[in-house]
């Protein structure tokens, strides 16, 4: 299909789309720049998105924490599940470390580094050195699991099930907060389950994108064909389970594939943020389902965990970490691992790869940066007071009767950032406001379809977005 050179306006145009559609789903202005903004379209096709990044840390980085939302961005801009690739590009690394821009980077002179064999005689189009699928992250397993009393039960569970997968507990169902590890102990069953019959079918998945799956099948027709992708496997992963909550459809199409699953003792393993019973909007009888098995949850590590989670991650990265800073970034980040790894990953990039070492001054600079990165969850009533603030309407009208289009938009914002970002359901943002669930569905469609089109959607959404990351 690459036959013909891509033209190079149409490119980067298809490019911008994607990056548009991005921006607000990311957790920050400072995301989108760091990890986004430096990367290179080489191909943007229905079917295939080549990227060139500067380096393979990117790949790494942008796997494990923007997969979902990238994945979602090409998919609502090519409609389809178009494949990602992406390519390292010394040049871009070289724009990167003088100016910060891609775009402003000159060629440079052959850079022939010892120190990176991988750019030798680099060839003018640097070759694809990762496709990412929804598979399972390579670094997510249980050697790399650090064990302490917030997730030794749940740790224990999981190597049982990879032990004897679809005879103990059936289905594993692991909830907890975010970033606590929840994704990474239910991938280690994966792994481990592949490593001792490596023709195990394994297959790993968010809900998210089995519903999304599950209705581009319908579409185009092809039911059968995913029913039989869903119920041939040995271990399915389902993540972050909660997704499902209202989509009744979805539900239905999931008890069965569970349904079938279970009876043929192949294995199930569940994650989300609540146990069963507390995810409103899930059908009686597929809680009723997850609680037949074992119910198991994960807490916030403490500080001993905490250490040891930062010391062994740097290391893997080539860094030793001093006693001293693992405390120091441990006493202050506490609420989640991926907060700690974050702080972790701006003192490696400060420090160039390396080549200087992390000290005690050093982690306090990032950690003023990252002080807002511990804040708690973002409430219902945070978000509407910031959107009742940004368009200077009062919180008092966006929750009365009025319909007028003044306060019709803020309130339709309001709703669809609410379902965003707090995974309350339909029915629950819909009672703050005084509404019915169908009234949140339809202003989350409306918003939806109309943000990338009307500029003062999205920059609405941009600027409150904005200020909700602010402590
Ligand atoms: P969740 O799915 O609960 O939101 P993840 O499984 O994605 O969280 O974990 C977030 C990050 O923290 C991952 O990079 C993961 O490797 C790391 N992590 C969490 N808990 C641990 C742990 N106990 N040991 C090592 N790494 C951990
Ligand atoms: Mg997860």
């Amino acid at each position: 299909m690459q036959a013909t050179a891509p033209d190079p306006a149409r490119v980067s145009e298809g490019w911008e789309r994607i990056l548009a559609a991005l921006r607000p789903q990311l957790p920050s202005e400072q995301a989108f720049e760091t990890w986004f903004r430096p990367l290179r379209p080489r191909l943007v096709a229905a079917d295939l998105i080549e990227l060139e990044v500067p380096n393979l840390f990117f790949v790494d980085w942008i796997q494990e924490h923007y997969l979902n939302a990238l994945s979602e961005a090409v998919r609502s801009v090519t409609g389809g599940d178009a494949q990602l690739r992406f390519a390292i590009s010394p040049e871009l690394e070289v724009a990167r470390e003088t100016n910060g821009h891609a775009e402003a980077a000159a060629p440079p002179l052959a850079p022939l580094s010892p120190s990176h064999p991988e750019t030798w005689g680099a060839p003018r189009r640097p070759p694809v050195v990762s496709t990412l699928e929804p598979r399972l992250n390579p670094r997510f397993t249980f050697a790399n699991f650090v064990v302490g009393p917030s997730n030794e039960l749940t740790h224990a569970t999981c190597l049982a099930v990879a032990e004897s997968p679809g005879l103990i507990y059936n289905p594993l169902f692991i909830y907890g907060g975010t970033g606590l590890g929840k994704t990474h102990c239910m991938q280690a069953v994966g792994h481990a389950v592949l490593e001792r019959r490596a023709e195990a079918r394994v297959l790993y998945i968010s809900a998210e994108r089995f519903m999304n799956e599950m209705i581009f099948a319908i579409q185009r027709g092809q039911q059968l064909a995913f029913r039989e992708k869903y119920r041939n496997v040995d271990l399915l992963l389902i993540d972050d389970i909660q997704f499902l909550a209202g989509k009744d459809g979805t539900q239905e199409e999931f008890f069965y594939t569970f349904g079938a699953l279970h009876e043929a003792h192949k294995q199930i393993v569940l994650t989300s943020d609540k146990p069963p019973r507390e995810i409103k909007g899930l059908e009686e009888r597929l809680v009723s389902r997850f609680n037949q098995g074992m119910v198991t949850d994960m807490k916030p590590p403490d500080l001993e965990t905490r250490v040891a989670i930062l010391k062994r991650r740097a290391a893997a990265y080539g860094h030793e970490l001093s006693n001293e800073v693992a405390l120091l970034i441990a006493s202050r980040v506490r609420a989640n691992v991926r907060h700690l790894e974050g702080v972790l990953v701006r003192l490696t990039a400060l420090t160039e790869l390396g080549r200087t070492k992390i000290t005690v001054g050093l982690a306090e600079e990032v950690l003023r940066d990252y002080a807002s990165a511990d804040a708690p969850a973002l409430t219902l009533e945070r978000i509407a007071q910031v959107t009742a603030d940004h368009f200077n309407v009062s919180l008092d009208l966006m929750r009365g009767k009025r319909r007028t289009s003044t306060i019709a938009l803020p309130r339709q914002v309001a709703m669809y950032l609410a379902r965003q970002k707090t995974g309350l359901s339909l029915s629950d943002v819909g009672a703050w406001f005084k509404r019915d669930h169908t009234t949140v569905l339809h202003a989350c469609g409306k918003i939806d379809q109309v943000r990338e089109r009307d500029p003062r959607v999205s920059s609405a959404l941009r600027e409150i977005l904005e200020r909700l990351e602010r402590p």
